[in-house]
C-alpha cells in the first residue's frame, strides 16, 4: 500500500526546483526566418539554418531578446549588460545540429523572484520563489514513434521526424532551490507555474498553451529528513504539461522518494516521465552532468549587449501585474476572497472573465464555472478549461437563464449537451426540445395533480404550514420533467392554497 502523504511530510521536508520552458510567440524562429505556426504540415517550416546544414549561419531574433528581457524584468531579475550563447552538445535525432544553441554561464537575466499565494485551511499563504536565471535557447524538433501502442519509442516500428519546431525560440526560467514549503510543496509548485503563466500571458510573449507544449515544466523534487541541512538526491520529472499535473507529479514524487528512503533504498538521480492516467512517473534517462554537454561559447553569434535605454524602454512598457489585474476583477465582481481563491485554484478566472465580457452576470458566470462545469471536469479527471465548452457557450446559457428561458436544471442539460459535442446551446435547446414551462395553465394542471395526489400535504399548507409546500413543488417539478420555473410554481401554488 502506498505511503500516506501525511506520513511523508511528518518525517521529511520537500525541496523543489522548477524549470519552465516557454515557447515565445515570435513570428519567426530564434536564429532563422522560418515561420512558427503550430500544427503546420511536417517539415514545411524549415531552412538550412534550423536543419543544421553545413555552411548555414544563425542570426539572433531581436524580438526574442526583447521578449526575454521583458520576462526577466517581470520576474524582478537583473538584466546582464553582456551575455552570450553557448553550444550544448548532445546527439539526438530531433536536434539536427547535434547541439542546442542555449546560454550557459552567461545568461541574460539573473536573480529574480516571484511571489505566489496559495489558499490553505488557515487562509491565504504567500511564498517567495527565487529565480536563479532566465535564459534563451531554441526548441528541438519532434520525434514521432510509429506503429507501437503507446507512441513511445519502446515497441515502435519506426520513427518520423518533424523539424518545424526545431529552432523555435525558447526561454528557460530556472528557480533557485525552493525550501520551506513543507506540506504545501505541491500547491506551491502549481501556484508558481500558474502565476508564471499569467505573467507571460500578460506580457504577450507566448500563447502559454500547456496542452500544446508551449509552456512545460520540469519538476525537481528531493526530500531530506526534517532538521537535516544536506539536500537529498533529486529526481527531475520532465515536460509536465498541465497545472494539475504539476501538483500531482510533485506529490507523487514525494511519496515515491519517501517510500524508497523508508525502505533504506537510494533515490536515483534521473529524469522521470509523468503519466497523466496513473499520476505516476517512470524512469527516463539517468541525468547527465553539465560537463557531459561540453558547453562552449557559440562562435557563430555575437554577444547580446542590450543598451540601458532598451532595457528601460521595455521596463516602461510592462503591463500591470496579474495580481493587480485580479484585484481589479475581484472589486468589480464583488467576490469574497475565498471564492476568488477557488477560481484561481480551479484555473477558471480567465474563463469567468471572458464569460462576463460576453454579457453574463459575474455571480452566475462564476457559479457555473466553479459548480457544474468544475464538477464535470473533475468527473473526467481534466481541468475545466480542457472541456469542450467555451466562455461563449456559458455566456449564452447564463443569459437564457436570466431571461427565464432556461431553469438551472435545464441549463445543466444544455451544459452536458455542449460537452457531449451536440453543438452550441441554441442547437441543443432545439434538438433536445428543451423548454421552460411558464404557461400558467400547464403549470396549474400539474399543481392540481400534485394536490390531488397529496391532499394531506395541501391541507397543511392551507393551514399555514408553508414549508410543507416543498413536497408539492417537488412533485410539480417532477411532473414537468424539471422544465418548470420553480419560483413561478411556488408562487402559483401558494396563491392557489390561499397563502400568498
Ligand atoms: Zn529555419
Ligand atoms: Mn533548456
Amino acid at each position: 500500500m502506498a505511503l500516506k502523504y501525511e506520513d511523508v511530510i511528518a518525517k521529511y521536508e520537500p525541496v523543489l526546483g522548477l524549470e519552465v520552458h516557454v515557447e515565445l510567440g515570435t513570428e519567426s524562429k530564434m536564429f532563422c526566418g522560418c515561420n512558427t505556426v503550430f500544427g503546420a504540415a511536417p517539415n514545411t517550416q524549415t531552412c538550412p539554418v534550423c536543419l543544421g546544414l553545413p555552411g548555414s549561419l544563425p542570426v539572433v531574433n531581436g524580438k526574442a531578446i526583447e521578449y526575454t528581457i521583458a520576462i526577466g524584468l517581470a520576474l524582478n531579475c537583473s538584466i546582464a549588460p553582456f551575455s552570450r550563447f553557448a553550444r550544448k552538445n548532445y546527439f539526438y535525432p530531433d536536434m539536427p545540429k547535434n547541439f542546442q544553441t542555449s546560454q550557459y554561464d552567461e545568461p541574460i537575466c539573473v536573480n529574480g523572484y516571484l511571489d505566489v499565494t496559495i489558499d490553505t485551511e488557515e487562509g491565504p499563504k504567500e511564498f517567495r520563489v527565487e529565480i536563479e536565471r532566465v535564459h534563451m535557447e531554441e526548441d528541438t524538433g519532434k520525434s514521432l514513434h510509429m506503429g507501437g501502442a503507446t507512441g513511445r519509442i519502446h515497441g515502435a516500428d519506426y520513427s518520423l521526424l518533424d523539424y518545424n519546431r526545431a529552432g523555435i525560440p525558447l526561454v528557460e526560467i530556472v528557480t533557485k532551490v525552493i525550501t520551506g514549503t513543507g506540506k504545501y510543496a505541491p500547491e506551491v509548485a502549481k501556484a508558481y507555474v500558474s502565476e508564471l503563466r499569467d505573467i507571460l500571458r500578460g506580457l504577450g510573449v507566448s500563447d502559454v498553451k500547456m496542452e500544446q507544449g508551449s509552456l512545460r515544466c520540469d519538476a525537481n523534487v528531493s526530500l531530506r529528513p526534517i532538521g537535516v541541512e544536506k539536500l537529498g538526491t533529486r529526481s527531475e520529472t520532465k515536460n509536465v504539461n498541465s497545472l494539475r499535473s504539476v501538483e500531482r507529479a510533485v506529490r507523487g514524487e514525494m511519496i515515491r522518494h519517501a517510500e524508497l528512503l523508508n525502505n533504506g533504498e537510494k533515490v536515483v538521480q534521473e529524469t522521470r516521465h509523468f503519466h497523466e492516467d496513473t499520476g505516476l512517473t517512470t524512469p527516463g534517462r539517468s541525468k547527465e552532468q553539465a560537463e557531459d554537454y561540453r558547453y562552449f561559447p557559440e562562435p557563430d553569434l555575437v554577444p547580446v549587449a542590450p543598451t540601458p535605454e532598451l532595457i528601460e524602454k521595455i521596463r516602461a512598457s510592462l503591463p500591470e501585474k496579474p495580481s493587480i489585474r485580479r484585484k481589479k476583477l475581484q472589486d468589480a465582481w464583488q467576490v469574497p476572497d475565498k471564492e476568488m481563491a477557488a477560481m484561481i485554484n480551479a484555473d477558471v478566472l480567465d474563463l469567468v472573465e471572458a464569460t462576463v465580457k460576453l454579457g453574463a452576470d459575474p455571480t452566475r458566470a462564476r457559479s457555473w464555472w466553479l459548480g457544474e462545469i468544475a464538477r464535470l471536469a473533475n468527473e473526467k479527471g481534466v481541468a475545466a478549461a480542457e472541456l469542450p465548452i467555451s466562455s461563449a457557450d456559458v455566456a449564452e446559457i447564463v443569459v437564457l437563464i436570466e431571461k427565464g428561458e432556461l431553469t438551472d436544471k435545464l441549463a445543466r442539460q444544455v451544459v452536458e449537451g455542449v460537452i457531449a459535442g451536440e453543438g452550441r446551446p441554441s442547437e441543443i435547446i432545439q434538438s433536445r426540445g428543451i423548454q421552460v414551462v411558464s404557461d400558467d395553465s400547464a403549470l396549474m394542471a400539474a399543481i392540481e395533480k400534485a394536490i390531488a395526489l397529496q391532499p394531506d400535504v395541501a391541507e397543511k399548507v392551507r393551514g399555514g404550514h408553508v414549508p410543507a409546500a416543498g413536497a408539492l413543488i417537488g412533485a410539480v417539478m417532477k411532473e414537468t420533467k424539471g422544465q418548470a420555473d420553480a419560483a413561478k410554481v411556488r408562487e402559483l401554488l401558494l396563491k392557489h392554497l390561499g397563502q400568498a
